[in-house]
């Protein structure tokens, strides 16, 4: 009763802050990325995946009128009214705007580097067709939160930000993150931030199982929710616990290795997990306990990529973006991770870590899909979540189904499923325009024009032409 009186008393806010937002409420840097800036427009002889897992509709037209679809179909029998701009997209894809589940407003590269990205963040995200962020941890959430406002307000481009608190971790952490060694410290920690509008808590790596569930009570007390990179704590566990979310899928899970003690995080997680069967008894029994209790997990597979030797991971607009020191950085690890033959993740672990994950959908599970621009620094904001994409096609899924993975899964995740995720009547209109056929070729993921959010068109070029050489700077 509790949780439904918050959840109403909550509507108001939600409805203001999720509302359409239209051009002459945006400033002039917002402005100077505009693509298409009119309240009614018709996107015409699209092939559209639609995000909800139906079959790639040929020759669509979709009309957006004040933010929102207003209609979708086969273009013969959507009419578009006298006087709406007509964009003709023949041989172009429209897929719904990627919503980004471990997309982190910070970032961190080879060296110790670790940087905020206000500035190259959201622009890089909007640019790739990221229409929606959940942050998964955060270092510096005031800068965040005012982030979050200031796109709100239409005074930076950038994606809707769903907040997540900074990390919690035991006492074997530390770093930026919040070292918690009690149950009430945790209750408190997690009532402060759920005050300041966090929506997501993220557990890391050396918590408790007393206190990873005192933290999951207090955030469902308050109608926010929990997500972890667990180690300390097992998939199982954390499960057991009520946990909401778990981040990376298999190489974090330590249910597989049986020296692991009780609340301690065993040093030989990767290693092991490199060997670990992803049809096995084990990984069953785990995909089945997150399956029962509705569980969903995130796919992070552009964040380890870097780690595994000799994979395309040298990609000349990603290297392109960086500031110079950090590419050269980047590039220093790589070319000792290409050598070593075998990198700190073997080619083995990473594949079994993509059929852990094709595994867990085919049971019945929840996935979504975020870059984590974290690691040696080679997944960058937008472009690793474009990466995740052809990733999952690598894995075995189809493209409607890793469409569906990277937006409406997120947004069921996120409980913003009525108005986001899917190219459907009704819903926000954030869409991407992608030159070329999606189905035929993975990278055309990588080719967004325009980008729509709230039904307004952001040129993908003007954006990156903003960051480049700024990654790892701001
Ligand atoms: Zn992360």
């Amino acid at each position: 009763m509790r949780r439904l009186a918050l959840t109403l008393a909550l509507v108001p806010l939600l409805t203001r802050t999720l509302s359409a937002q239209r051009p002459d409420s945006l400033g002039e840097e917002v402005r100077k990325y505009l693509a298409v800036d009119t309240a009614a427009l018709a996107l015409s002889h699209v092939l559209l995946l639609d995000g909800t897992g139906a079959e790639p509709k040929p020759d669509q037209t979709i009309l957006i009128r004040n933010g929102r679809i207003a209609a979708v179909g086969p273009s013969a029998e959507v009419s578009i009214p006298a006087g709406v701009r007509t964009m003709d997209l023949k041989g172009q894809t429209v897929i719904p705007g990627l919503i980004g589940m471990h997309d982190h407003l910070f970032y961190t590269a080879a060296g110790g580097r670790a940087v905020q990205m206000s500035y190259t963040g959201p622009r890089l995200y909007l640019a790739s067709g990221v229409t929606t962020i959940r942050t998964a941890g955060s270092r510096s959430t005031y800068a965040e939160i005012n982030l979050r406002d200031n796109i709100g307000k239409g005074l930076v481009p950038g994606p809707r930000i769903h907040l997540t608190a900074p990390y919690i971790t035991g006492a074997a952490g530390g770093g930026s993150m919040d070292v918690i060694t009690s149950p009430a410290e945790a209750r408190r920690f997690v009532a402060y931030w759920a005050s300041e509008g966090a929506t997501w808590i993220k557990a890391y790596t050396d918590i408790s199982r007393a206190d990873l569930r005192a933290a999951i009570q207090e955030a469902h007390r308050r109608g926010i929710k929990v997500t972890g990179h667990l180690c300390s704590v097992s998939f199982r566990e954390a499960v057991a616990l009520g946990i909401d979310n778990l981040e990376h899928g298999m190489l974090t899970a330590s249910d597989f290795d049986p020296s692991k003690q009780p609340d301690v995080c065993p040093v030989t997680l990767v290693g092991r997990n490199n060997e670990v069967d992803p049809k096995g008894e084990a990984a069953r029994a785990t995909i089945q306990a997150l399956v029962k209790h509705g569980v969903s997990m995130t796919s992070t597979l552009a964040v380890y990529e870097p780690f595994v030797a000799n994979r395309p991971t040298k990609e000349p607009r990603v290297l392109n973006a960086m500031a110079p020191e950090v590419r050269a950085g980047y590039m220093k690890v790589r070319q000792e991770i290409d050598s070593s033959g075998t990198g700190p993740i073997a080619a083995e672990g990473f594949k079994s870590a993509m059929a852990f994950e094709r595994e867990f959908v085919q049971a019945g599970g929840l996935l979504g899909a975020g870059v984590d621009p974290t690691g040696i620094g080679g997944a960058l904001a937008g472009y690793g979540d474009q990466r995740n994409y052809e990733l999952f096609i690598e894995a075995g899924f189809t493209p409607v189904q890793a469409v569906r993975i990277m937006t409406l899964n997120g947004a069921k995740i996120l409980g913003v499923a009525q108005r986001l995720g899917s190219v459907e009547r009704g819903k926000l209109a954030d869409l991407v325009v992608l030159k070329g056929d999606l189905t035929a070729d993975p990278t055309v993921i990588r080719s967004p024009t325009v980008v729509f959010k709230d039904g307004v068109g952001y040129d993908s070029a003007k954006l990156i032409a903003s960051v480049e050489g700024r990654v790892g700077i701001d």
